[in-house]
């Protein structure tokens, strides 16, 4: 690829133009960072390991009828998607209690939340991305009334499916962001799904697999997204 300019580069990775003016290049960096930035290191490898995790997820909920922006992983740390016009809204579902929840509310981390809690925040690092209810989203305009209803039934349909797919292989979904935007009119999932954008734990030690291990400075942090790749079968 000669032709092809950075078009924006986020935490996690730089978005290049493709030859095809409606698909973009997600280019998956090893930088880890956490506390809106405030928090970077280079962790060797975490590039490569969720460029791999986020296909093999992106393939699996599209093979389920989901929507979303992923055409094809192009390297190691490179895959193919369609342009979306993205929706500044992250879209979090928790099945348990951890992160901002049990601050914000008291509760104690690890409770199991039944249903399950969808919250919405504002994608925007330099006010710390705050929670947002569909009020905000539809007085600002952020997304229509349709796209809020769309996004929301497409959340809990991932999270039934992704809850099921890590449950066989001994892991707990705790909670998990999502991005959507928009592509000829039709609501697409967009962004990636990995354990920088996710929690999960071991099924039996209750040991956490995914970003927290960086927040914490738990140590093993590429090596527990590894695990967990493994244990999925995502090819490395
Ligand atoms: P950030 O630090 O803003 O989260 P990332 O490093 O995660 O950025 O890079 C991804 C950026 O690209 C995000 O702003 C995300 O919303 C956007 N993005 C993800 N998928 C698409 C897509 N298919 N089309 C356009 N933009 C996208
Ligand atoms: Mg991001």
């Amino acid at each position: 690829m000669t032709d092809r300019q950075a078009l924006y580069e986020g935490k996690a990775k730089i978005i290049y133009t493709s030859s095809a003016e409606d698909e973009l290049i997600l280019h998956f960096k090893d930088d880890a960072s956490a506390f809106d930035g405030e928090k970077v290191e280079q962790l060797a490898r975490k590039g490569e390991v969720n460029n791999a995790f986020n296909a093999f997820v992106m393939e699996y909920l599209q093979s389920e009828g989901v929507p979303t922006h992923f055409i094809r992983r192009l390297d190691a740390r490179e895959s193919l998607v369609r342009r979306l016009d993205m929706i500044p809204v992250e879209c979090v579902l928790r099945n348990r209690a951890a992160g901002s929840l049990t601050k914000r509310l008291g509760i104690e981390e690890g409770r199991v939340l039944e249903p399950p809690i969808l919250e919405f925040f504002l994608k925007n690092d330099a006010l710390h991305d705050p929670m947002i209810n569909t009020s905000h989203i539809r007085t600002f305009g952020w997304a229509s009334a349709e796209e809020v209803e769309a996004m929301r039934r497409w959340t809990v349909r991932v999270n039934t499916l992704l809850k099921a797919l890590f449950a066989k292989a001994d892991l707990i979904l705790v909670d998990f962001k999502l991005e959507f935007g928009r592509y000829q009119g039709e609501l697409y999932l967009g962004d990636e799904f990995s354990p920088d954008g996710c929690r999960l734990w071991d099924a039996h030690s209750l040991e956490k697999m995914d970003k927290d291990r960086f927040r914490r400075n738990l140590g093993g942090v590429v090596e527990a997204y590894l695990e967990v790749a493994q244990r999925l079968g995502v090819p490395l």
